[in-house]
């Protein structure tokens, strides 16, 4: 059995019906999912900004290259297209953390680094991350500590949607 944290965003086309695609493709796998929020693209700024949020998903049999292969999956049936690195899509859908029997998995392969590398610098993943699982820790650190060190600009980048009802219906 195997828990992952799936980070998903936007920043092309409907945003909110791109980031749905994934929930409807998770199916009875999905365990929870945090609110939308409008976040700061981060890393290249010059761009649209993100629909971000994460979600809890569990499978009975899959491994975290099986969790590899439907991120990929969904990321291709949006059409996703790579222009630039870490420039606009329509969907990006990583792997944040995956826990098997309860254990994190902790690898190296550039195909599949986990936990991500750039989860604990960045606001739109932990802060989502936090609301479906407060207690959560990455490399034994817990995430809300992780959130305290991040600068208020980092933060104040993520802003919840006001309105979820489209996003939970
Ligand atoms: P970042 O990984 O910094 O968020 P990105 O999401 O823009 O950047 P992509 O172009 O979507 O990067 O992915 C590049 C490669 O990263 C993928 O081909 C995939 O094999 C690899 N990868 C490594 N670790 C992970 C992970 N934990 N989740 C998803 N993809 C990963
Ligand atoms: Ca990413
Ligand atoms: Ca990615």
């Amino acid at each position: 059995m195997t828990l992952a944290v799936l980070s998903i965003g936007s920043n092309v086309g409907d945003r909110l019906a791109n980031l749905r695609t994934v929930t409807d493709a998770l199916g009875s796998r999905l365990r929870a999912r945090s609110p939308v929020y409008v976040t700061a693209p981060w890393g290249v700024t010059d761009q649209a900004d993100f629909y971000n949020a994460v979600l809890l998903a569990e499978d009975g049999s899959w491994d975290e290259w099986k969790w590899l292969e439907f991120a990929q999956r969904c990321e291709r049936a949006a059409q996703r297209t790579r222009e630039r690195h870490w420039g606009p899509r329509t969907l990006d859908v990583d792997i944040i953390n995956c826990a098997k029997d309860g254990e994190p998995v902790v690898q190296r392969d550039p195909r599949l680094t986990l936990p991500h590398p750039h989860a604990h610098e960045r606001a739109f993943v932990l802060v989502p991350w936090l609301d479906v699982d407060p207690h959560a820790a990455l490399h034994g650190t817990p995430i809300a500590e992780l959130l305290t060190v991040l600068s208020a600009t980092e933060r104040e980048g993520v802003q919840r949607r006001p309105d979820q009802t489209e996003w939970l219906r």
